[in-house]
């Protein structure tokens, strides 16, 4: 698939499974960037856990759909966050933000082509898929028929020594799409009385978790309650922005 439109960089968020903070990550990412003045753009691929809204607290909003002909063709104008990052999701396009999608693997990947294809981008600089997680064919196919630049890999320490990130990280190598390295999200929680880093999954650092699957290290991230917190209350996109941490994590990135 050629690249639509004015999108100048696509950049791929996987993991091995889900849980990991995938979607937490790609939603930090993408507040970083803005903050930095680009043109940003979401497009939720994880269409069996959608979360993208709730990081935004849009997930109350709806995407306005558009016909373009009388043949069932709609555009999307997808839901801006505050900070003005463009979103689409499948629940900002389902009636209501509960209802599960029970289509079968080729039926979501038409329906992802079309969120991709139909919506109504304009010129983006960057747009961040959140990918389905692991190997399957769903995530296969949109690695294989998105025009994707870049991947960056998110995983967990007891995640990072398992084959199911490595498994991962073979299907982008085979499918040709270059990594840009790991986040390694949950790595350490810091004591709020002393300040100390406790590596409560795993003994081993993060560079060498980064070593063992054979891909740079981005940064790694912690546990962190307020952030949940955020995300919970759908502030996550004004907390992450006003947290120099984040911005600190991914200045070598971007
Ligand atoms: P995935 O997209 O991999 O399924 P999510 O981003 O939805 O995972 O995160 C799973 C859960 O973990 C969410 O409830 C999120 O709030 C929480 N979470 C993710 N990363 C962190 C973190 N660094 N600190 C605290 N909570 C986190």
């Amino acid at each position: 698939m050629p690249k639509y439109g004015n999108i100048k960089n696509i950049v791929g968020i996987i993991s091995g499974k889900g849980g990991v903070g995938k979607s937490t990550v790609t939603g930090i990412i993408a507040t970083h960037l803005r903050k930095k003045g680009y043109k940003v753009g979401v497009l939720d691929a994880d269409i069996t856990g959608p979360s993208m809204p709730r990081f935004f607290g849009i997930n109350e909003k709806r995407a306005q759909m558009i016909p373009i002909d009388d043949k069932n063709n709609f555009k999307f104008i997808p839901v801006e966050t505050e900070m003005g990052i463009k979103v689409i999701s499948m629940n900002l396009l389902t009636a209501e933000e509960a209802q599960p999608v029970i289509w079968r693997g080729p039926v979501v990947t038409g329906v992802l082509n079309q969120m991709y294809t139909d919506t109504v981008w304009d010129e983006l600089d960057y747009l961040l898929i959140d990918m389905p997680p692991g190997t399957g064919d769903i995530a296969l196919t949109v690695m294989q028929s998105f025009p994707i630049d870049e991947i960056v890999v998110v995983s967990t320490p007891q995640d990072m020594v398992s084959m199911i990130v490595k498994k991962v990280v073979i299907m982008a190598e085979k499918v040709g799409v270059p990594i840009r390295g790991v986040v390694e999200n949950m790595a350490y929680i810091e004591c709020d009385g002393c300040g100390t880093k406790m590596r409560v999954f795993s003994k081993k650092s993060a560079e060498e978790h980064a070593d063992y699957l054979g891909l740079p290290l981005i940064c790694e991230l912690p546990i962190n309650v307020d952030l949940t917190e955020a995300l919970e209350e759908g502030k996550a996109e004004s907390y992450v922005a006003e947290n120099a941490l984040y911005d600190m994590m991914f200045s070598s990135l971007y």
